[in-house]
């Protein structure tokens, strides 16, 4: 049998959020590499038998980490297996899908994308933070915290309404005291949602001023949302654990 490559989002974390094709394909594959951002009750779905490999990455690793999944994936292909690489949220959101598509594509490989849920979307969201809202957010921008300095121009996000930063945890305090000095008011309200979907869920509220003093405590994974957005939480949140700083 010919061996095919699927690259599948698997959500923010709560099986339910899976899509019905990502079930499908997962439940008619063979192997599964998985992220550190998978939650691990998902690969509770797949039939027996199917083989399961933890492929997270963890910080200076990240290059070569990749080149060995991608070669590991190859030769899966090639023996004629059905690989999925399960990625967490979306593939194509700061997940390095479209390369991973690129690889298989150059090498007469097939593949195929399954989209997945976006944390960046779906964790504001059932914490109770809409992206947008009438007359409060036009607009929002998803921007990557993972380098406060040098990849990221902050000041190009000053003026969007709702902002949402994603592997910005580690330089939040960077990040804030660099959105303020480019204009954004200290006051703006932000919120971390921690672990978002996860039975962990956990909601901190404070302002950009506390996080770029230091003050605010948060652990990865987290979605940052800055803007005033965040206020609307509060009116509809009604459970996990919420923190104000
Ligand atoms: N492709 C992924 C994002 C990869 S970048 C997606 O679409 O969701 C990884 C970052 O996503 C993390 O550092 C964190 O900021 C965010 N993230 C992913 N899942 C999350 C979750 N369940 N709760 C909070 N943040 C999450």
């Amino acid at each position: 049998m010919k061996g095919k490559v699927y690259i599948v989002g698997a959500g923010p974390g709560d099986p339910k959020l899976l899509t019905l094709k990502a079930l499908e394909v997962l439940k008619n594959s063979d192997v599964v590499l998985y992220d550190r951002l998978v939650n691990p009750e998902i690969l509770r779905l797949l039939k027996t038998g199917t083989r399961t490999i933890y492929v997270g990455k963890t910080k200076g690793e990240q290059e070569e980490k990749q080149e060995m999944i991608l070669n590991l994936m190859e030769e899966l292909v090639c023996e004629g297996y059905r690989v999925v690489r399960l990625k967490g949220g979306d593939p194509f959101v700061f997940g390095r899908g479209a390369e991973e598509v690129f690889y298989f594509l150059e090498r007469n490989i097939e593949v195929e994308v399954v989209p997945g849920i976006p944390s960046c979307i779906a964790v504001p969201e059932l914490a109770g933070i809409p992206l947008t809202f009438r007359g409060c957010s036009s607009a929002f921008a998803v921007v990557s915290g993972r380098k406060c300095k040098g990849e990221v121009q902050w000041s190009n996000y000053v003026n969007v309404d709702t902002l949402v930063i994603l592997m910005g945890v580690e330089n939040r305090d960077c990040i804030a005291r660099e959105l303020i000095k480019a204009g954004k008011s200290p006051e703006e309200p932000v919120a971390f949602v921690e672990k978002g979907t996860w039975k962990e869920e956990r909601v901190i509220f404070s302002t950009l001023e506390k996080v770029a003093e230091g003050v605010v405590k948060v652990n990865p994974p987290a979605v940052f949302v800055i803007g005033k957005v965040v206020e609307i939480a509060k009116i509809l949140k009604k459970s996990a654990e919420v923190v104000t700083c």
